[in-house]
């Protein structure tokens, strides 16, 4: 594909106006072409005048003309896949198959939703039938579903440059819901951006859908990106990425006069509790795992295991076993030269506290995009006086606390922050000594493993891939599987309408053969 470096109007392209920025390879640190414009205020203003437009005809569309319109996205990004994953491997240092797998999950999620709309129960319909004769008052009918909320704002991911950002997971459930998506690109893979949304394109062409149900900008964060934000047709916020930048979107978002949901997703350090009876047990293959889950995609998984607490006898030697094993994996380049100085600023910051040991550091070549595996120590007496221990470091980076007993892993448990996962290494015998340890977990985290790893978040309907702040801005939800779909919409009741105003989800003979709860019972 002849990559034009610019931005997505509708149908049209933009023409730049505020700079421009390259994609750089990560490995080589070599400037990519084409140079990618950045749109200022006036393009803001046409993404989303059109995406207002497109609401109009897009929310009134049925379950089943928008999933087919999700199954060609899939299938014009399946089209480009050679396309996507010769530009995707350059521009991230992602490998190869890691790139097919991402491309296999991102089309895997647009049909997941596809087949959510078929079925159609996901409005969660509801009736309660008039009751004229009730004393003292007569009962309405009232008829309640979920609806669209309006045009959505999706940040990409750097760290899931295919499914957390154009034709991603944020972007498939906006949709899926009726709503129309203004995609702001990540400057770390501009390119791959360009490709999945020209497949979105051709799929909005063939579906004959409104061109205002798809945009796409290039840009700064802090100027475009605050003022669609802002924009007072823009209904929610899809983002991931920092803590800072998630906070700056709410705060945004918050200080409208109208305010919008953002669902951030945000930071966390995803816990692994290791207790006494497991690690005697099966210390050693713990260990293996661990380090695997630590080091996959060089660290840079939101669910990453940044903390590991281990208790009972036998832990610093299981401490030195992941430091060796993760002093044996070898370096690699980071998705992005502004990544990779975070991680490293992160792990210089860490590694001067007191009471932090450093167990095992794996050299990286100077000035260069690299991160390498690093295992930290510290006792949990220091790990409690010291909260700022328990700050994410995003690279193949943990801290081993060290738990002398289950009252010190309890309240390690309970300082936590919120997290996506929090994971349990335990035996039988463990959870009758540890048993308040689960419930702490429940409280803190979206995800709870069980003598697994926290890495690999599965795409299925029981999935929560969501938690407590600062893992989400709001922990009420999940941005995988497909109950994300609800973050975009808004519940509506229709009170005393005739069935001939009523969406056909609630109408009474129930045209679309969808689930319900009538009168109570679930039919
Ligand atoms: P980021 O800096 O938060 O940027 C993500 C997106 O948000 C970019 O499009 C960025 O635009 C925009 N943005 C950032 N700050 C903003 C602000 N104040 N106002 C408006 N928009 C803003 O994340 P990143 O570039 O992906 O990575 C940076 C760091 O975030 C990493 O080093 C890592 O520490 C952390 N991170 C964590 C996770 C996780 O899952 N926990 C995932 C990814 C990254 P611009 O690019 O134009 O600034």
């Amino acid at each position: 594909m002849d990559l034009q470096g610019t931005s997505f109007i509708g149908a049209g392209r933009g023409s730049g106006g505020a700079g421009e920025s390259r994609a750089v390879n990560p490995v080589s640190g070599e400037g990519m072409e084409p140079a990618y414009l950045a749109e200022g205020e006036e393009s803001v203003e046409a993404v989303c005048s059109l995406a207002a437009a497109a609401f109009l005809d897009f929310r009134e569309r049925s379950g089943v003309e928008k999933a087919v319109f999700l199954r060609a996205i899939a299938d014009e990004v399946d089209v480009l896949e050679e396309e996507i994953v010769s530009r995707m491997t350059t521009e991230t240092g992602l490998p190869e198959g890691r790139c097919r797998m991402e491309k296999g999950r991102t089309c895997g999620q647009l049909r997941l939703f596809a087949s959510l709309l078929e079925e159609g129960s996901w409005v969660d319909a509801r009736i309660d039938h008039a009751d004229p004769d009730r004393a003292p008052v007569a009962k309405p009918d009232c008829r309640s579903m979920w609806r669209p909320m309006g045009p959505v704002v999706v940040f990409c991911a750097s760290n899931f440059p295919l499914a957390y950002s154009v034709a991603g997971g944020d972007t498939a459930s906006a949709l899926a819901s009726g709503c129309p998506v203004i995609v702001k690109a990540h400057g770390s893979h501009p390119g791959t951006a360009e490709i999945v949304a020209t497949a979105v394109r051709i799929a909005v062409e063939k579906c004959g859908m409104h061109e205002g149900v798809f945009s796409m900008l290039y840009g700064s964060g802090r100027t475009i990106g605050q003022s669609l934000v802002r924009h007072p047709v823009v209904r929610a916020v899809g983002f991931t990425g920092s803590r800072n930048g998630g906070r700056a979107l709410m705060d945004a978002a918050a200080a409208r006069p109208e305010p919008i949901p953002v669902w951030a997703e945000m930071s966390a350090i995803n816990p692994v509790f290791v207790l006494p009876g497991a690690l005697r047990e099966r210390g050693d293959a713990i260990a293996e795992g661990f380090v695997g889950s630590l080091t996959l995609g060089v660290g840079q998984f939101c669910t990453n295991p940044g903390l590991l607490i281990a208790g009972g006898e036998g832990r610093s030697q299981f401490a030195e076993r992941i430091a060796s094993l993760a002093g044996e994996a070898a370096p690699a380049a980071m998705l992005h030269k502004g990544i990779a100085e975070a991680y490293q600023d992160a792990l210089k910051v860490m590694m001067t506290k007191e009471g932090v040991e450093t167990l095992a550091q794996v050299p990286v070549q100077d000035g260069s995009s690299q991160g390498g595996a690093v295992v930290l120590g510290a006792h949990a007496a220091g790990f409690l006086s010291d909260q700022s221990m328990a700050e994410e470091m995003f690279g193949p980076a943990t801290l081993i606390v060290s738990a002398d007993d289950e009252a010190a892993m309890l309240e390690v448990a309970e300082s936590l922050e919120g997290q996506l996962t929090a994971t349990v290494h335990a035996t039988e015998e463990d959870l009758e000594m540890f048993g308040k340890l689960i419930a702490v977990l429940e409280r803190k985290a979206g995800r709870l493993v069980y003598n697994g790893f926290p890495t690999g978040v599965e795409v299925c309907d029981g999935m929560v891939h969501g938690g407590p702040a600062p893992a989400t801005s709001d922990g009420r939800s999940t941005s995988v599987g497909p109950r994300a779909i609800t973050r975009f919409t808004r519940l509506v009741c229709w009170q005393d309408f005739p069935d001939s105003l009523l969406p056909p989800e609630l109408q009474e003979e129930n045209p679309l053969k969808i689930s319900r709860i009538v009168d109570g019972k679930r039919n």
